[in-house]
């Protein structure tokens, strides 16, 4: 269906940080398929893994356990630092739905989301997303939810009380161009969330899993002030790195988790997405991945903004937003994509990458060198 309006390319193969079309022309690919192509296109250890994985045992529904899948629970569980039970989806929008479920368990049923929010498109993420022209020709939609201010901690003050079952917070805002909140605003959701007895549930589906050069956007001390203990943790994204998986990980703390009957999946987390996913975490815990992926993101915010037509840079690691001195960036997407170059436009202001993390500085260069005549072409005015 015409979900995504008419394709921009038909895209048929891709290697590393690079795609070619069915005309043979070469891109460097500045989205990653949407933060999630983390180790690139036709990465060998993960083709391996999947390859692997499917040779032996492919699918088997969730009436029975795999290694794969207990090993990548093990694993996120290990990363997150803290007790927790994993339940996998097959996507982002699913991982939260199952979220939003669990935040019930609590017997309350309002959730705290903020302004700008994307959590999905499924009738409950979609709840939970607040961006009108999304929802509104699907309302009535689910729940009892209420938006305050992104990044504003008084706003959640005010907006959080005992009836309150969850905070909803994305650590750094994706879709809506990246928006990066105060240092203190994740600390003070926590404080506030639990002063309420209500729970503290981060959407790390676009900012997990390496994208800003930590495992997880409220571990980075470039993004929060003190450390938060999130009480669940929606994945999804670059996690099986384009291998469709996603996860919501809950704390004990988080009260009643799932009891048998409550909720379920048929390929959620199955064989070869686990096997997916360990390989790229493999990859990612290499040593020096992470702090690669630092300097990667330094790399290219410094080349673009040495144009003075990009009037502010945001961002964290490969996740990566410039505000346009004008409301340009449908124009720039195309001017890009004519030099060879793929990247999103989040708002007309606003022009997101979100690369595979295995950019390299080449690929940085030539966008750089490229940049100044795409923004001529696409009209942009200093
Ligand atoms: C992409 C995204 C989602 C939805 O994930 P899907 O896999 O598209 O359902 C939810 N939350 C955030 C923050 C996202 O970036």
């Amino acid at each position: 269906m015409n979900t995504f309006g008419p394709p921009k390319l038909v895209l048929t193969r891709g290697e590393g940080a690079h795609v070619w079309d069915a005309d043979g022309r070469e891109y460097v690919d500045l989205l990653g398929g949407i933060a999630v192509n983390a180790l690139g296109h036709a990465h060998p250890r993960l083709v391996e893994a999947v390859t692997t994985q499917l040779r032996t045992l492919g699918h088997i529904s969730n009436f029975f356990a795999s290694e794969p899948q207990i090993a990548l629970a093990e694993r996120l569980v290990g990363l997150l630092g803290t007790e927790a039970r994993v339940f996998f989806t097959n996507s982002g929008a699913e991982a939260n739905e199952a979220a939003f479920k669990l935040t019930r368990r609590t017997g309350r049923t309002r959730i705290v989301a903020t302004t700008g929010s994307f959590h999905g498109r499924t009738m409950g993420a979609l709840a939970l997303t607040s961006k009108q022209a999304y929802r509104e020709p699907f309302e009535p939609l689910p729940g009892d939810v209420t938006f305050v201010e992104y990044g504003d901690v008084a706003a959640l003050e005010a907006a959080v009380d005992d009836t309150t079952a969850a905070v909803l917070i994305e650590p750094v805002q994706g879709e809506a161009g990246v928006i990066v909140p105060p240092r203190d605003y994740l600390p003070a959701a926590q404080r506030i969330a639990h002063d309420h007895g209500a729970l503290l549930w981060l959407d790390e589906i676009q900012t997990g899993i390496g994208r800003t050069g930590a495992w997880f956007a409220h571990q980075h001390p470039d993004l929060v002030s003190a450390p938060v203990v999130p009480d669940i943790v929606t994945l999804a994204k670059g996690l099986a790195g384009g291998i469709p998986i996603g996860a919501c990980l809950a704390t004990h703390g988080s009260g009643k988790l799932f009891d048998p009957g409550n909720h379920g999946t048929t390929f959620g987390g199955n064989p070869v997405a686990a096997a997916a996913a360990l390989a790229v975490l493999d990859v990612i815990g290499e040593d020096g991945f992470l702090a690669r992926v630092t300097e990667a993101g330094e790399r290219l915010m410094a080349v673009a903004a040495a144009d003075r037509r990009v009037v502010e840079t945001r961002g964290a690691g490969l996740l990566v937003g410039l505000t346009l001195a004008e409301p340009k960036s449908a124009e720039v997407v195309t001017a890009a994509q004519d030099a060879g170059f793929i990247v999103n436009g989040a708002t007309p202001e606003r022009v997101r990458m979100a690369p595979p993390l295995v950019l390299t500085d080449a690929d940085i260069d030539a966008f750089g060198a490229a940049w100044p005549a795409i923004l001529d072409n696409a009209g942009v005015q200093g």
